[in-house]
């Protein structure tokens, strides 16, 4: 399988030869047909096997596919993540995947102060990355809105859980629309990940591992 099976808008393809990827790893040769058809995804995948292109590639195709501005102050795409790393690490994957493209991309953790964050999503962005306990106090000020996210991404769940943060992920998907598309990630699923993603998910999603 190569990367021009899958049909990606050809901005993407493009931005793929730039960084060198010619195959996809096995994650994101399961992952990627689906996603681009709209589908919900449990993946049970650890960091270093692709999974980040896994998601962000399906899903800036269909950004490309359906172009339209995000609403003020929120995103069409919202990505959790448990740590900042991560979530800059995210957010740098999505800007580098999705450079020929032009969408825009915020990312959002604690530890800082809140104007730069304010102000980078106060038009509106495609892609937020963020971590749940900022996202949390961001929601409490209305600082961001989430009505208008079409695709969630909840990355390391079971990290997550480990972190403390099954609640405040649950709060926050009280905010997200009732139809939207889900992807799921986790390294390993223990009883509380697997019922958080019974919860999350639309019924009968793609299972990749
Ligand atoms: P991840 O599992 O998302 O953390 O990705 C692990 C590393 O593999 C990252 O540095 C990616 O840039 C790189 N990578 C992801 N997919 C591919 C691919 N198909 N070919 C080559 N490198 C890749």
């Amino acid at each position: 399988t190569k990367f021009t099976d899958f049909g990606l808008a050809q901005p993407l393809l493009k931005a793929l030869a730039d960084e060198g990827y010619t195959t996809p790893t096995p994650i994101q040769t399961q992952a990627i047909p689906g996603v681009m058809t709209g589908k919900d995804l449990l993946g049970i995948a650890q960091t270093g096997t692709g999974k980040t292109a896994a998601f962000a590639l399906p899903i800036l195709h269909r950004l490309a596919a359906d172009r339209k501005p995000a609403p003020r102050r929120g995103c069409r795409v919202l990505v959790l993540s448990p740590t900042r790393e991560l979530a800059t690490q995210i957010g740098e994957s999505f800007k580098a995947y999705g450079k020929h493209l032009g969408v825009s991309v915020a990312v959002v953790f604690g530890g800082v102060k809140y104007g730069g964050q304010m102000r980078a999503l106060a038009g509106g962005v495609d892609v937020l990355v963020a971590t749940p306990g900022r996202l949390i106090d961001h929601l409490g000020e209305k600082t961001i809105t989430l009505g208008g996210v079409e695709i969630f991404v909840l990355d390391e769940a079971d990290q997550m859980l480990d972190m403390g943060f099954i609640l405040p992920i649950r709060r926050i998907v009280k905010y997200l629309p009732k139809e939207r598309q889900n992807l799921f990630f986790s390294a390993t699923m223990p009883t509380e990940i697997g019922k958080l993603a019974g919860e999350l998910l639309n019924p009968n999603p793609l299972k990749v591992s």
